[in-house]
Formats: C-alpha cells, structure tokens, sequence
C-alpha cells in the first residue's frame, strides 16, 4: 500500500460531525520548556483548547508541561517516542515508539490518558495504523497546514489558515521541534511566529463564526 492510499484511510479533519463550525486546534513537536509555555499562556488567555501530539522523550524531561496542559484543559496525545519516520522502522521499534510514548505520557501526568496518535512527518503506513489502533490510538493527520515550522512569518500563518480552513477543520500547528532538528535558533525564538499568529488566529476565527473545540470524543 502507498502512503498516499494509507493517507486516504486517516482522519484529516472533522466536517461530518453534524454541520457545526468546529476548527481544532493541534501542536506537535512538544513539550518545550520555552514555547509550550507562551502557546498555553495564549490559549488561556482566549479560554480554546487545544490538542498536544507530545514526544515522549519530551514529555518524560518536562512532566509538568503534561501537567499543565491536562490542568489547563487540553488533551494530550501521541507523537512517538523520538519522532522517527516510522516507516523506516521494524515492527519491534514501531510498537516501541507507540507503546513508550503512551506510558511516558500517562507516567507525566497520571490523568492524562492519550486517544489520539499522529505519526511524525504525517508518513502513515498499514503497520503504523495497525499499531495505532491495537494501542487504542486514533490515527489523525490535519487538513490545514500554514507550515508554520518554515517560519515564514506571522501574516503568512495567519492567512494561510484563514484561506484554507473549513466547518471541521484540523489546524497542524508546532510548540516544539523534533530532536534531530536541535541546534536551530534556541529558546522561544524558533516558535515566536507560532506564538504570535495564534493571538491573531483565534479572534479571526471567531469573527468568521468558526468555534475553537476539543477534537471529538468517538471512543
Ligand atoms: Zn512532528
């Protein structure tokens, strides 16, 4: 099976959960100890929640980060344990980076019980979606990237979601970077972009009708 027809067997958004303008937020690349702060600090600020697709190690280094964002009312889910291309993977790592990732998750913040899984890079294989499902994870990708990742600047990330995002919509978003991505620019800077154009996002969005929502409960 390719990966595009992998693809077409993953969720990417939310447009058939009965009409309404639901938009759902999504982070990956977390928890980082100076961008997760200011992206919870905004959503705070506006009362959205937000879903976190954690890496495990992270997670494991900065436990209160999990904390707070189970505290604060957000879900936190599965992005694998290093953020490896899983399709490179054997099936003993494969099940390993799923199944650590949980437990590092739930051991960081014992409420936390993750439901969702996205795969690093959105590379989706069978055995990817195989694993997923027997660790009881939903497979979810996005449907609206501003590839806010590039940094190509705030007007950018704003307008690219404002273009593309529709009633069910799944916005991919990043509070962190992977580890093989480390020795960027350091601290907050490498995710300010992402900072700033979320406190432009979320008023737009709501001028324009959409609701910020939690991605729906479906088991
Ligand atoms: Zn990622």
């Amino acid at each position: 099976m390719t990966e595009r027809s992998t693809l077409s067997t993953v969720r990417c958004d939310y447009a058939d959960a009965g009409g309404s303008r639901a938009v759902h937020l999504t982070f990956d690349d977390g928890p980082n100890p100076f961008c997760t702060p200011e992206v919870l600090d905004v959503l705070a600020q506006h009362r959205v929640p937000a879903t976190f697709f954690v890496i495990g190690t992270y997670a494991t280094e900065h436990p209160e980060l999990i904390r707070r964002m189970i505290a604060e009312g957000h879900e936190v889910a599965n992005h694998t344990m290093t953020h490896p291309d899983l399709s490179r993977c054997g099936p003993t790592e494969l099940h390993d980076e799923v199944l650590t990732a949980s437990e590092a998750i739930r051991l960081a913040c014992p409420l936390a019980s993750p439901r969702h899984m996205r795969a690093p890079y959105g590379i989706w294989t069978r055995d990817v979606l195989a694993v997923a499902a027997s660790a009881g994870l939903t497979a979810l990708h996005w449907s609206v990237d501003p590839r806010d990742w590039s940094r190509p600047g705030v007007d950018a990330i704003v307008n690219s979601v404002l273009a593309n995002v529709r009633p069910g919509a799944i916005v991919l978003l990043h509070d962190g970077y992977p580890p093989d991505e480390e020795g960027l620019p350091s601290g907050s800077t490498l995710r300010d972009q992402t900072r700033t154009a979320l406190a432009y996002l979320i008023p737009a969005l709501q001028r324009r009708g959409f609701v910020i929502r939690p991605l729906p409960q479906l088991h």
